[in-house]
């Protein structure tokens, strides 16, 4: 017998972007109980409220599960480290804050696969629920949703040149993207409010903690679903070395990411049976999809040195740098409140795809952010990434020990018309980063890849470069193929009670950074999940 267990109507496992938001919608109805389980700690850290701090959190081992990819076969072998939050607010607590919708064309392509309810005519009341918009409501934008989405300022040369150059280059500006055209060059929008990040945890999670229905607890590592027959029944979770249980009268709701979800499924007896049988794990149901279809943006980063002229950088080092902590501490303004992504665009690459395929993100200054270690220089940075990739990718189990760590292959590159499309992206990146809105201030490039380079000298380059974009998504998707692991509302194909909510249960990735999909998809599920009640 576990030594501590207790019932509620729903057991949450994963205090992520999606698992906050079913935490609070789920306890609106005061009849309703809801447990939230959770790895990691608390998120109440200077370094995860303060925009500019975003490094810390990503180096920290307490707040990243820090995973590390296999070696990649069409990157010279490199392991890929892959950030993911361990805390309240999970990803949503260390993340870029950049806020991207995506594309009408990625959510009606969902519907045409047969994941029926999902086209963005569907989801478009979802995206307007959750967000607060500082340009406030209009029949495409929310005006009073739990996520406050900021403009950024972009109040630095450098920004204007990204804008400019892209414009000279044959960009649009596409002014807000996140309601119309999205292509073009942009200035960002982000989940800040008031200067603070605006993680699901400070959105939702916070707000419902107050309610006498919904219990959090920190701490817990989730180690497997229990099931009776088909029926999911409980979680077992160890907590401070002890095995606990919570029974779910309800449902039980996994929410442990892209990553964690498939794991747990597999831990718990669901999944691929000769690979669940090869680790000893007894079969509940066999779901051949657990696990597979996994899809990130690769990216690519392309470095320019500049001449020091207004460099950003220099004010973020020694005085600087007491300055900025102290106008944030005292009134959450000035550098600090910035994650420096304040510009970026979307953009068409390769050939033979029927919408833009490519985006830009943008420092202003010279920073290794992929690997958490940043050494900051005069300069700036164009991060290319690839939007809708052909290559698929795994989760595969290396033990049946729950404390563990899976097998995360990307698999990048291992479509051939991925590569196409980042060589030309390239290509396009080095003729914007040439136009004479850069004049003024780029004294030249710091990567071996030139305009005149030859397509195997590019592709050379993005196989020594090439990392990811931190967007894994599609593990457990939804769908009616036999490699589909969950219905249209998240419910495991063959189970009864138990629901996956999260980035796993996306189809395909969408054109944006994953954050704002992966809320509405929890918004929309959460919908669903209230009405049958
Ligand atoms: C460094 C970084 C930068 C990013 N930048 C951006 C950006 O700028 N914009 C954007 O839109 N997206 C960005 N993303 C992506 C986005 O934030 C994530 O894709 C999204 O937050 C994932 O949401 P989720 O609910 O699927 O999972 P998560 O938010 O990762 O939540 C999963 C939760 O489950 C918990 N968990 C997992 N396993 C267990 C277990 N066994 N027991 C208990 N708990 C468990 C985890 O600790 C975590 O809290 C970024 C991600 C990272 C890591």
């Amino acid at each position: 017998m576990p030594a501590h267990s207790d019932s509620f109507d729903y057991v949450i496992i994963g205090a992520g972007s999606a698992g906050c938001v079913l935490a609070n919608r789920l306890t609106e109805d005061p009849a309703v109980t809801v447990c939230l389980l959770e790895a990691g700690p608390s998120e109440r850290s200077l370094f995860i409220s303060m925009p500019a701090a975003l490094t810390f959190p990503i180096e920290s081992d307490i707040y990243n599960w820090k995973f590390e990819s296999e070696p990649e076969p069409a990157l010279h072998g490199r392991t890929i480290g892959q950030a993911r939050g361990r805390c309240l607010g999970g990803s949503s607590s260390i993340n870029g804050m950049v806020y991207v919708r995506g594309n009408p064309r990625d959510y009606d392509q969902w519907a045409s696969l047969g994941v029926e309810g999902w086209s963005f005519q569907d989801c478009l009341p979802y995206f307007i629920k959750m967000e607060s918009f500082e340009g406030g409501r209009d029949p495409l934008r929310g005006g009073t949703g739990p996520l406050s989405v900021t403009r950024s300022a972009a109040r630095h040369p450098f920004y204007d040149a990204f804008l400019q150059a892209g414009e000279q280059f044959g960009l649009r500006n596409a002014g807000d993207y996140n309601s119309g055209d999205q292509e073009g060059v942009h200035v960002t929008q982000a989940t800040i409010r008031d200067g603070v990040r605006c993680s699901t945890a400070l959105a939702y999670l916070r707000p419902a903690m107050k309610r006498p229905n919904l219990t959090v607890r920190t701490g817990c590592l989730v180690e497997k679903i229990a099931f009776s027959g088909t029926r999911a029944e409980g979680v077992a979770y160890r907590r401070a070395g002890r095995a606990e249980t919570a029974r779910a009268g309800r449902e039980v709701i996994l929410s442990a990411g892209t990553i964690g979800s498939p794991h747990i499924l597999m831990l718990s007896g669901v999944g691929e049976a000769a690979h669940l049988k090869d680790h000893g794990i007894p079969l509940v149901a066999d779901l051949p999809g657990v696990g597979r279809n996994l899809q990130d943006h690769v990216v690519a980063s392309l470095r320019f040195r500049s001449n020091g002229a207004d460099a950003i950088n220099r004010k973020l080092a020694g005085l600087g740098r007491v300055r900025l902590g102290l106008e944030w501490l005292l009134f959450k303004k000035g550098l600090g409140a910035t994650s420096f992504f304040e510009v970026g665009a979307f953009f068409d690459g390769g050939s033979g795809t029927d919408y833009f395929n490519l985006q830009h993100e943008f420092l202003p200054f010279l920073a290794d952010f992929q690997s958490g270690k940043v050494a900051l220089g005069d300069g700036f940075q164009y991060f290319l990434s690839q939007m809708r990739p052909h290559s698929r990718g795994s989760i595969r189990l290396k033990s049946a020990n729950p404390a563990a760590k899976p097998a995360l292959s990307f698999n990048y590159f291992d479509d051939r018309r991925d590569m196409v499309e980042m060589i030309d992206g390239v290509r396009k990146t080095l003729e914007i980063a040439s136009q004479s809105a850069w004049g003024k201030y780029c004294t030249g490039q710091l990567d071996d890849v030139r305009r005149t380079s030859t397509d195997a000298e590019i592709e050379a380059f993005i196989r020594n470069v090439a990392n990811t974009e931190h967007h894994p998504v599609g593990t457990c998707r939804m769908g009616v193929d036999g490699d589909a692991v969950t219905d249209a509302a998240g419910r495991v194909h063959g189970l009864d009670g138990l629901r996956v909510v999260d980035g796993s249960i996306l189809p395909k990735i969408p054109s944006a950074n994953v954050n704002a999909p992966i809320i509405m998809a929890a918004e929309k599920i959460a919908g669903v999940i209230a009405r049958r009640k």
